[in-house]
């Protein structure tokens, strides 16, 4: 596996008009401490990262669209060769906005859909009217042409719409749906007693899996189910099928499950990078530090891309090369993020014991 850095998410203000109960950077409308950097920082920021890699950049938040120069940021970066995206919660979407994406050059936009229904979204987003505002959002993509992906995430709270949250998503016209399964990690450590437990994970992604196997339109792939990688193998072996994998744009799956600081990282407001946006742990600040250094230097990249340094039945696992556990996981339960993936309940062959330590 190359390590090259194919996809960066970056938190280009922690300020939000929602306050989610799951937002990993817990964001609401005002931040002490995490201010927006400036339109110079970011054109710095863009040059650095351009003259080393050319990755997808996806401009995200808090709600990116907060920002007034979000759209000179896009077009910075689209002139030093990026492929730009935007995230948003579509809820600031007009008729305007569409025209500046278009004249940014962003060429996905990703917007998050968490019910089949008004009451169920805006509950999990904590805001009435939310779910109208995608709604809306998505009509209006829809008329200027603009190629957009739905990510929903799931507790035991919406599980029972995920079929139904799937069956609108391909109704609306999105290009990709990615079921999510949250990780706790800032205000998501709130709902921890919420997190879809082992024995159902298991079974919601082996209905993804039948589903996405005779799937032809729209894209789909859980993300950050690293385990999911395992349970297609062992699936279409069983069936003695060969599971056709059709190339996912602009998103962070691929080949392999977890691909933290191995493909993919995350810059947040203050310039740290992180290994993912759900992993909490800085490889270092791009402010001080080359973004290239970083990337191919940090001991924490260093260590997550060294499979055999994994712990527990993920350090013993067959699959290990194309899933990897979720190591922001196993950090947010354990401390640990070398500890093995605390929602798997594969048994590897070479059997192993849980591992205790801690980082
Ligand atoms: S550690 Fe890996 S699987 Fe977990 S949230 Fe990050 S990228 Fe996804
Ligand atoms: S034990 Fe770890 S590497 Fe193996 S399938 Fe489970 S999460 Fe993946």
């Amino acid at each position: 596996m190359e390590f090259e850095p194919k996809w960066i998410a970056w938190e280009t203000t922690r300020r939000c008009n929602l306050a989610c109960v799951h937002c990993r950077s817990s964001s609401e409308l005002e931040v002490q401490g995490h201010p927006d950097f400036s339109l110079d920082q970011a054109q710095r920021i863009i040059d650095d990262i351009a003259s080393y890699a050319s990755p997808v950049l996806v401009l995200s938040g808090g709600e990116p669209l907060l920002r007034p120069d979000i759209f000179d940021i896009a077009r910075y970066g689209t002139s030093r060769g990026l492929r730009m995206c935007l995230a948003t919660n579509g809820t600031l979407v007009s008729d305007q906005t569409c025209l500046a994406i278009k004249d940014s050059g962003i060429r996905m936009v990703s917007l998050s859909l968490d019910g089949a229904r008004a009451e169920t979204h805006d509950n999990f987003r904590n805001q009435p009217g939310a779910f109208a505002g995608t709604m809306r959002a998505i009509e209006r993509f829809n008329r200027h042409d603009i190629p957009f992906l739905v990510n929903s995430s799931f507790t035991v709270r919406n599980k029972d719409e995920i079929p139904e949250i799937f069956r609108l998503v391909k109704k609306l016209g999105a290009t990709a749906w990615y079921m999510f399964m949250i990780v706790p990690t800032g205000r998501g450590q709130d709902v921890i007693d919420e997190l879809i437990p082992e024995s159902l994970y298991n079974e919601i992604l082996e209905w993804h899996y039948r589903v996405e196997k005779e799937e032809t339109e729209i894209l789909m792939r859980p993300t950050c189910a690293p385990h999911y990688y395992r349970i297609v193998r062992q699936k279409a072996k069983e069936e003695g099928e060969r599971f056709k994998r059709r190339n996912l744009q602009f998103s962070t799956g691929g080949s392999k499950g977890c691909l933290a600081g191995q493909l993919i990282c995350l810059i947040d407001v203050d310039g740290e990078v992180l290994p993912c946006s759900y992993f909490p742990k800085s490889a270092g600040n791009i402010n001080q530090i080359p973004f290239r250094r970083i990337w191919e230097e940090s001991e924490l990249f260093l260590k997550l891309r060294d499979f055999s340094s994994y712990q527990g039945n993920c350090g013993q696992c067959e699959y290990i090369s194309v899933c990897g556990g979720c190591r922001a996981r196993a950090y947010a339960m354990t401390g640990n993020y070398l500890a093995q993936e605390p929602f798997c309940s594969y048994q590897p062959r070479s059997g192993s014991q849980p591992s205790t330590s801690s980082e």
